[in-house]
């Protein structure tokens, strides 16, 4: 076994987030596994933007409250203990409640193919934001 050496706390980029979100990389194992595991810190209104995953992705909230929306539904609320599967190539996002801080562990992988795991799109606006967020 190992305790692998920690890395720093990394901060969220302006290019894909708004507001101030923490990562911490948990686990991003060499090849053939294909796994990637990130605990991600959203502080209250913080959020990613609109994006996709090729393979999918699970989240897992560890505390506070946030939001999910899949593009062209409702945005629905998110608490510590909830899953979250999300299906491969749907356009979503997430992030915190407006009043509190939300942390989730955030679960997929690599495409065996070489394609990339994560496709960015636009922010989510403050105006999408609000009405998400009630
Ligand atoms: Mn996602």
């Amino acid at each position: 076994m190992e305790i692998p050496p920690r890395k720093e706390t990394t901060r969220g980029p302006a290019e894909t987030f708004t507001g101030e979100v923490w990562l911490d990389t948990i686990y991003h194992p060499e090849p053939p596994r294909r796994g990637r595991i990130n605990a991600v810190r959203f502080t209250p209104g913080a959020r990613s933007a609109w994006h996709r995953h090729a393979l999918g992705q699970t989240l897992y909230v560890t505390e506070g409250v946030g939001i999910v929306q899949p593009r062209g539904e409702e945005a629905v609320e998110i608490r510590a203990g909830d899953i979250v599967e999300i299906p491969a190539g749907e356009v979503h996002w997430h992030g915190a409640a407006a009043r509190h801080y939300m942390c989730h562990l955030s679960i997929t992988e690599l495409p065996e193919d070489g394609r990339p795991e994560i496709d960015w799109q636009d922010q989510v606006t403050d105006e999408e934001y609000r009405e998400a967020a009630g």
